[in-house]
């Protein structure tokens, strides 16, 4: 930010404190019409100087109104910042000078066209798929190396428990967080700046007034990792947090479960009630899916009341922004537009460089910055496929004993570019079905031979990243299983390919021929 000119800077801090401070409830419109009169000049150093037209609005400002002023100012800079005011009559007040943004021959590379690309050396399937045309197991055959840590156990909940320490989605048993999303490894950048912003704030609990918050925006693009963020970031700050993240289908789905057994659900509505109310911190993913489903809706608006009414802190996360959520009741709706609303927009190509090397240092793997920009500039809408795209270009020069090349990288995205085919679920079962030399009904089957059960969760996970499924639904298409059986194979699938080529391969594989659609 310290490299943007004054100007910029002042107006996009105003413009943030403002959208903070009008949701302020202690202020009155009064309070805020004051604010609407200010008009950012610069900034410099901890200094913002802001212009109002008369003494009146200036003197407000800096009695009634400086308390919150200050507060709103650090929450969007993270640090103290001072403000200094100009009385400039209206004719004359300042348009903030705004400079064009630099040219972008400052980055040349990042701008390079692919067309200019040399001819690639590498002709034919790249050397992981050519390596894949053996076919990975025999009907009866056990699954070679899976290791014993993630084994199904004899007589267990076969499909819902695996050890996955070392792994990357590591969810709390309790919170339900996954411990690696956090502020630390998110990336912040233009698209998603205020929303990190605010999220910090309500963790760090000087977000009061942004209560609750909604985070809203298309697939990929950080809001999971946000709420994530905020509650791991809430348990730093006060460990004695009853923090609870709940994905919107594991709420209806224990709620649907509380009711099953009619002479038991009062006391289970009554459990179910006292496990939502009693937290500090609760953080609802995916919030379109409760979309219809009136009765939980219902359970959903009083839990949200009375936490909001204790002032608990509450965070929602949405595909859309909340006034377009679909089969909602207007009361709700008002009730999440009573907080604050920020989105999550598609990362820019410097920010999509700068989350591509984190990733690449937190997996200690040595990507030349050409190949980097080459993934930046083609996946530009989904944060999750540009992270899809490194691992697969890691994978496949590793396996290949390759450098990681621009011309090799080329080449190995080549099959993700075929996007446009609409993939159903019953496609991937008979996909993996015939490429694990299965049935259909191995698939959506209940064995736990190991093979089924790992050509199984690779099905679920192709379900939910190529499909745009509910969880719930994915679990009925598999023959009528939970949710969570989904989500625990969804986990260990995600988790298993950074660690095992042969999975990642499976993965990769069955991917590029549904996207083919063979069959
Ligand atoms: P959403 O919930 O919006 O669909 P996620 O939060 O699941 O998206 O993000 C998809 C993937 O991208 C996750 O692995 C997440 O950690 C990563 N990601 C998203 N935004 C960022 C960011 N700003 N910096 C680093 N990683 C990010
Ligand atoms: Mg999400």
């Amino acid at each position: 930010m310290d490299a943007e000119n004054p100007a910029v800077q002042a107006k996009n801090i105003w413009s943030d404190a403002l959208t903070l401070l009008r949701h302020k409830k202690s202020l009155s419109p009064r309070d805020k019409g004051w604010l609407e009169g200010v008009s950012p000049e610069a900034v410099y150093g901890t200094t913002i100087v802001l212009c109002v037209d008369n003494a009146s609005t200036r003197q407000a400002l800096e009695n009634e109104l400086m308390q919150s002023l200050l507060e709103a100012l650090k929450i969007v800079t993270g640090q103290d910042m001072f403000p200094a005011f100009k009385i400039v009559p209206p004719q004359t007040a300042p348009e903030p000078k705004i400079e064009p943004e630099p040219e972008p021959q400052a980055k040349p590379k990042q701008t390079a066209r692919v067309e200019e690309q040399p001819e690639l050396p590498l002709n034919g399937p790249s050397p992981s798929l050519a390596d894949l045309s053996k076919e990975p197991f025999g009907t009866a055959g056990p699954v070679p190396t899976v290791p014993s840590a993630l084994q199904p156990q004899v007589g267990g909940d076969v499909e819902g428990q695996f050890s996955v320490d070392r792994n990357k989605v590591q969810r709390d048993p309790e919170t339900h967080l996954n411990k690696n999303a956090t502020f630390d490894t998110f990336v912040p950048g233009d698209s998603n700046r205020f929303a990190r912003t605010v999220a910090l704030a309500v963790a760090e609990g000087s977000g009061k007034d942004f209560n609750p918050l909604c985070i809203y925006g298309g697939s990929g693009l950080g809001k999971t990792h946000l709420l994530n963020a905020i509650g791991n970031y809430a348990l730093v700050k006060d460990p004695t947090l009853k923090v609870r993240y709940v994905n919107s289908e594991e709420f209806l789905n224990e709620f649907i479960e509380a009711l099953q057994i009619p002479s038991q659900s009062q006391g289970r509505i009554a459990e179910f009630n006292r496990r939502y109310r009693s937290v500090d911190v609760l953080l609802i993913d995916d919030i379109q899916f409760l979309g219809g489903k009136e009765a939980t809706l219902e359970q959903f608006f009083h839990t949200f009341n009375a936490l909001h009414q204790a002032n608990k802190r509450i965070v929602i996360a949405s595909d859309v922004a909340p006034k377009n959520l679909k089969g909602f009741e207007a009361r709700l709706i008002s009730r999440f537009d009573s907080g604050l609303t920020v989105d999550v927009k598609p990362p820019d190509l410097e920010t999509r460089i700068a989350i591509l090397r984190m990733m690449a240092s937190m997996n200690h793997s040595n990507i030349p910055n050409d190949v980097l920009d080459l993934i930046a500039e083609r996946f530009t809408e989904n944060i999750r496929e540009l992270e899809g795209a490194l691992t697969r270009v890691t994978a496949v020069a590793s396996l290949s004993n390759q450098p990681v090349t621009r011309a090799m990288a080329e080449q190995t995205l080549q099959d993700f570019f075929t996007t446009d085919v609409e993939i159903k679920p019953t496609d991937i079962i008979s996909q993996a079905a015939k490429y694990f030399h299965l049935t259909f009904d191995d698939i959506v089957g209940r064995s736990r031979m190991k093979n089924i059960a790992l050509a199984r969760q690779i099905a679920m996970y192709l379900t939910r990243e190529m499909t745009s499924m509910s969880l719930v639904d994915i679990g009925k298409v598999f023959g009528g299983k939970d949710h969570t059986t989904v989500m625990h194979a969804c986990d260990r699938i995600t988790n298993e390919m950074q660690q095992r080529q042969d999975i990642y391969n499976y993965v990769m594989e069955l991917t590029v021929r549904l996207k083919q659609g063979s069959n």
